[in-house]
């Protein structure tokens, strides 16, 4: 069902009909274990513990976030990493590079090939979608793990945003730090392009 409300927004983008331009897919890119389901499930609001059978097969969620008293709806899309065949995985993958409306691009600060998988996604979404001025957010995330670090914060995650024209932010999942300030910096980067639009 939320795919189907995923789909009615992309016919209501361009139309001025209250509420339905407020809402907006956002997709997760990045290898696995780089925590992209634990800021999913955080965005959602959801403990791991909490979690039902029936919820933890989910991973698509919905929520709206209240940011500079403007209420936005986002659809985080924690879809990148099929489980079933590579078949299916390739087809997912080609769906998540078509139907974002943002990108949230996580690579783990302890793991350098992570980081150099996300400078691959950048350049592959930067040649999917050319035409189009997506907001795009390059997350390190486990900032938590001092000890294990791999990649450098300010020479080179902050630098490949600034080569890649993205924004940036370092996140831990596991502390919940940076978590809220994401998903609000994704909202303010879709209200940007928004607004340049209108005018
Ligand atoms: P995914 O494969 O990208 O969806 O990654 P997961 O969200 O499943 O996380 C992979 C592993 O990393 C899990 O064991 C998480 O508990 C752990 N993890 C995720 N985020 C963090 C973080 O910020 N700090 C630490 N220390 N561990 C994390
Ligand atoms: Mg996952």
């Amino acid at each position: 069902t939320l795919h189907s409300r995923a789909s009615w927004s992309t016919d209501s983008e361009d139309s001025d009909s209250s509420g339905a331009e407020c809402l907006y897919r956002v997709v997760l890119l990045g290898d696995h274990g780089v925590g992209k389901s634990s800021l999913a499930t955080i965005f959602a609001g959801i403990q791991e513990k909490d979690l039902s059978d029936q919820e933890k097969g989910e991973d698509t969620y919905e929520r709206t976030l209240t940011v500079d008293g403007e209420e936005t709806t986002l659809i985080v899309m924690d879809t990148w990493e099929a489980e079933k065949q590579e078949e299916d995985e390739r087809w997912v993958q080609d769906y998540c590079m078509q139907v974002g409306n943002a990108y949230v691009i996580v690579y783990s600060i302890t793991d350098r090939a992570s980081f150099e998988s996300a400078s691959e996604l950048r350049i592959q979404l930067r040649r999917l979608r050319q035409a189009e001025d997506i907001p795009i957010i390059l997350v390190g995330n486990k900032s938590d793990l001092v000890r294990c670090r791999e990649v450098a914060v300010e020479a080179e995650g902050r630098a490949c945003a600034v080569v890649f024209d993205c924004k940036f932010i370092e996140t831990s999942a596991s502390l919940h730090h940076n978590v809220q300030e994401l998903f609000e910096g994704i909202v303010r980067q879709i209200r940007l392009r928004r607004d340049s639009k209108e005018t």
